[in-house]
């Protein structure tokens, strides 16, 4: 899926190819249709496929018009953890609407609609431009909603309890296939060389040693040793280290920060002041190499 961009539209992720052609997950459109065993919607493909009613895109077509596939390849966990390659399809919208047509469910239809819906505001150019990390955050918790019901189902004492459990080991090897895929996702993280920390530490310190950002814990123990209840905050992205896109605050600002219930948008003047008064202050280090009076925006990098 090197070549495909994952876009968030009206909640359902959107994989949009370099022509601009926008395609949905089979098991996205299974699972919104309330199929009992989503991935059974697979072999409906696969005969849509047999029957040529679905085209299967091998790169580059010219024809904008028609029920197109595309096939990856996806690995499911076939028990004693073992593993199995099998073949997961985009679709295109007529496609998507041609595999809901089969899909007998009461659920079905709306489904239809929604696809129709999407596809349309795909068209107008309405994608949210959420970012690949999101939209798999979201379908990670759909699958977990999933995981849920078949777990209370189990506990309930449900009849079937080998097929229960085959899709439990299902649905966590999606999960973490989807984890992975968010990992690959995200940036690297990247640490901070000791020198900017104990420079962050320093300059914290110096600034009168409370935490930067609520300016009200103290990051310094009645023995003047650096608090163990503090962090090293990576503010601008996890993958950019250097000293003016960090900071060192409390464990209870940092666990808000990372969590969102505090946006970095709010502590933004916060961030701002501490490194004007850090910069401001003398033998401060503009940034890692840089020295005093270097590039001040981290090159450019956010998160
Ligand atoms: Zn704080």
């Amino acid at each position: 899926m090197a070549d495909l961009a994952l876009r968030t539209v009206d909640g359902w992720a959107v994989w949009c190819d370099a022509e601009d052609e926008a395609w949905v997950r089979d098991l996205d459109i299974a699972e919104r249709a309330e199929l009992k065993v989503p991935r059974d919607v697979r072999r409906t493909i696969a005969k849509l496929i047999e029957e040529r009613t679905l085209i299967i895109v091998g790169g580059a077509h010219d024809d904008k018009n028609g029920a197109f596939v595309r096939v990856q390849r996806a690995f499911v966990e076939t028990g004693k953890g073992a593993q199995r390659e099998v073949d997961e399809y985009l679709l295109n919208e007529e496609a998507a609407l041609h595999v809901l047509m089969l899909l007998r469910t009461p659920r079905a239809i709306e489904v239809r609609r929604q696809v129709v819906h999407v596809f349309m505001l795909v068209r107008r150019g309405r994608l949210t431009g959420q970012s690949a990390a999101d939209a798999l955050f979201q379908r990670l918790g759909d699958l977990l909603e999933r995981h849920e019901e078949t777990s209370a189902r189990l506990t309930e004492g449900f009849l079937d309890v080998k097929a229960e459990v085959a899709e439990v080991r299902v649905e966590l090897t999606e999960l973490r296939s989807a984890v992975d895929q968010v990992r690959a996702a995200l940036p690297k993280r990247r640490k901070p060389t000791e020198s900017a920390k104990s420079e962050l530490v320093r300059t914290t310190r110096e600034l009168g040693g409370n935490c930067p950002c609520c300016r009200r814990a103290r990051m310094f123990g009645d023995d003047d040793a650096p608090t163990r209840f503090a962090e090293f905050d990576h503010h601008r992205s996890v993958d950019n280290p250097s000293i003016d896109a960090m900071w060192w605050i409390c464990k209870p600002c940092h666990n808000a920060l990372t969590s969102g219930s505090t946006k970095r948008n709010d502590v933004e003047i916060q961030f701002g002041a501490f490194h004007a008064a850090r910069t401001a202050l003398p033998g401060a280090q503009g940034d890692l190499f840089g020295g005093k009076g270097g590039k001040k925006n981290g090159g450019g990098q956010h998160g």
